[in-house]
Parts: C-alpha cells; structure tokens; sequence
C-alpha cells in the first residue's frame, strides 16, 4: 500500500494523520519530540481557542490570501467544530466569537486527536527530527536512528514561533531542498517593546483600552480588549492583535476610557483628582508624563520592536502559497505537500491560527 509520511506532531499533522487514516490510508506520523500537540495543549492561556466563528480571509495575512479564501470555504469553522465534536466533546463560542471545548481545557483537545491516532493505529514515531527529505523516485526520510521511504510526504513542523514547542525554523531547510523559497519570517502575536521610559512604574497593570496604532502619523490598526503593561512594553490581547502590523518605530496610543468623553473625564478630575477614573499607578505614571486626565484618552508609546520568536504565538512568513496547488501540494516536487505554520499564512489572534492548521491539514489529505 502507498505510504505515506507526516512530519510534524503538531495540530496541523495530528489532524492529517487522522484524515488519511480515516481514508484507510497508511500514514507514519513522525514527531521530533516525546508527545503529540504540545503546543496544541498551551494555545488560548492553556484554554484552547481551536477556531471562531467569524471566519474569512480577511482574518490572515499570506501571499495569496485567494486560496485562504478558497482553502476555507472548503474547511471553515463549523467543519473544525463537527471534526472535533465527532472525536468527543462540546465547543462553544464566546461573546467574541472564539470558540473553546466547553471544559475550557486545551490538553484535552489534544486528547482527543491523540486518543483517535491510536484508535487509528497510526503508526506514530517519537524522537523523530526529520533532517534529511529527499527524493528518487520515491521519497526518503531521515532523522538521527531512523529512516524511512514514503511515496507521499506532508510537511506540517510548524514555524519558528515559541522554539520550546519543538518549532525552531529548522524545518524550512527539507522544503528548501527541493527549491522551495522561504519569504522574510517575523515573529507576530507577541508582546510588543515599548520606549522604557513610557513604560516604566506600570508594569503589572491591566485595563480595559481603545488601541490606535499610528505609522508616520496616519492610522495602521485599531482594537480594543484587554492592555497589559509589562517590564519592557505591552502585552494583552488587544496588543496581539495589533502585533500583526506592528513595526519599529510606530506609536500606540491608548485610550484607557474609551466610552468616557474628554468633558466628562476632566470634570471629575476637578472634583476629585483622578481617584476612580484610572487606575491609581497608570494615574501616578500620567501624572509624570502631563496632564493625567488628558493623558488618560491619548497616551503615546513608541514601539521598539517585539519580544521576538521565542514569545510569539505564531509566524508571519514561510513556504509561499504561490509554490504550491490547490491542494497545497508543491509546485516542485509532486508528492510533497504541506499544512499548518510553514506555510506563509498566519492568522489574527482569536483561533484563526488552529483554524488554519485544520483547514490546510484537511486540504492536504483531500489532496493526497
Ligand atoms: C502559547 C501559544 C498559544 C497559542 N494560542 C493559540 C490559540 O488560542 N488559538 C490559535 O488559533 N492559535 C494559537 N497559537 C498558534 C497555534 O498554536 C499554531 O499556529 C499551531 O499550533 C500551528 O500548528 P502546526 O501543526 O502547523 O505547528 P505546531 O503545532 O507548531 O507543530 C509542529 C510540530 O512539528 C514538530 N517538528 C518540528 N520540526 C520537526 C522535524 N524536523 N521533524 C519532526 N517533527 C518536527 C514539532 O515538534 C511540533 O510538534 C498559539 C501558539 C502559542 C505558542
């Protein structure tokens, strides 16, 4: 029987590897590392935000944002709920249209894709860092203590975002050995670096704010959720969220009352200083930079860059769109395809990320 060989143990090859095992296909899940879906188990603050309903294109940023589109109307949302929900468990969405399992326990989805690979019987091979891919007339797979032949490959190791998950950006190297290029990575969903000066005695402090992102004046990005001031910038899911466009040298500005008026603010400020109006260290920092009731609704911050690869969530950049077909098979070597973060897609924060890890895993073993 035709074999075939997922590399990467991640949300992306777990979900594969079910899908052609499911077709009877004979699959060899080969994982660098002691367990499947590690990452997996920590996304969405350990809650697992697998997908959400407000699904589109326009949520990802690639170089062919037409074959996201056209990848998810054949694998959306709903088909991620009923893929996981036919494995076991309830998910829901929240009030913000990302969705969780109902027990708000993403180890548990893991556990649920792990426990149909060995329902399964996927042949599952641990300790296996895939090194060396080539082909000659059919494929050849090695890592240090193993090899294997394998007429189909699908290449799902992830990026390079959060290096203690197994994904360090070595993986790029097999898909390169076949000619394929890799577009400029960065890392994104990540905690952004801030002038020290703006930042500094607010570390801790969390509020509810309207976050403008300027460049050269003129407005890139705006959100609102949640800020977390940290020892060197701004966290939170709001600054996720903007991290996707951020650069060097931008401002954020932030709002801390957003459904305040200036008028209102300064009245009360009046009367009695800026007690229960803001935070009373955000109002002490203010305070130190000018007027704290203004500062309130239009506090500036210069973005030195971010914390990097090793805090970010996801990767922006990867193996093109463009070199591959519809069915996310290389346009260089027939046979190999791809799913999940290697490849230049990557999604707001909000589950879009583990949207695509399914939706490309599905396209791939459409394909094969
Ligand atoms: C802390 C954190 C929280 C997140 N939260 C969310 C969230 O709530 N919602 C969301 O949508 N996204 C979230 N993400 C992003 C999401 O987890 C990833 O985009 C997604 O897991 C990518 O799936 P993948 O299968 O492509 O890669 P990964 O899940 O990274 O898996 C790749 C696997 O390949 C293995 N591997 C690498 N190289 C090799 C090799 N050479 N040989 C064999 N195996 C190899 C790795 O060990 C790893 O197990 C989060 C990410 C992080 C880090």
């Amino acid at each position: 029987m035709e074999k075939i060989a997922v590399i990467g143990g991640g949300a992306a090859g777990m979900a594969c590897a079910v899908l052609l095992a499911r077709k009877g296909r004979a699959v060899t899940l080969l994982e660098r590392g002691e367990r499947l879906g590690r990452k997996l188990s920590a996304t969405g603050n350990g809650q697992g935000n697998v997908t959400n309903v407000n699904m589109g294109a326009e949520y990802y940023f690639s170089d062919d944002n037409g074959k996201v589109a056209r990848a998810l109307s054949r694998f959306s949302a709903s088909d991620t709920v009923a893929f996981l929900e036919d494995m076991g468990g309830i998910f829901l969405p929240d009030g913000r249209g990302r969705v969780y399992p109902a027990g708000r326990q993403a180890s548990a989805v893991t556990d649920l894709l792990r426990r149909e690979i060995a329902r399964l019987n996927v042949n599952v091979v641990f300790g296996a860092q895939v090194s060396s891919l080539t082909y000659d007339g059919d494929f050849r797979l090695a890592w240090a203590g193993g090899q294997m032949r394998a007429d189909a490959v699908v290449l799902a190791a992830g990026g390079k975002a959060a290096k203690n998950f197994g994904t360090d950006g070595s993986a790029y190297a097999l898909a390169q050995g076949f000619g394929h290029t890799v577009t400029p990575l960065s890392p994104v969903l990540v905690q952004l670096r801030c002038d020290p000066k703006a930042v500094r005695g607010l570390k801790g402090i969390r509020a509810d704010a309207a976050l403008v992102l300027l460049r050269d004046g003129k407005e890139i990005y705006a959100t609102r959720g949640d800020i977390l001031f940290t020892e060197s910038g701004l966290s939170g899911d709001a600054v996720f969220r903007a991290s996707s466009y951020a650069q060097k040298g931008d401002k954020v500005v932030l709002d801390f009352l957003p459904d305040v008026d200036s008028g209102r603010i300064a009245a009360a400020a009046e009367r009695g200083g800026m007690l229960c109006i803001v935070n009373n260290g955000l109002a002490r920092v203010l305070a130190a930079h000018g007027r704290a009731e203004e500062l309130c609704k239009r506090f500036e911050l210069t973005v030195t860059g971010t914390l990097g690869f090793d805090y970010a969530q996801a990767t922006r950049g990867g193996i093109p769109l463009k070199e591959t077909d519809e069915n996310l098979m290389s346009l260089k070597r027939e046979g190999l395809f791809f799913a999940g973060e290697i490849l230049n897609v990557d999604g707001m924060c909000g589950g879009y990320n583990l949207q695509w890890a399914f939706t490309s895993a599905f396209i791939a073993a459409e394909g094969l």
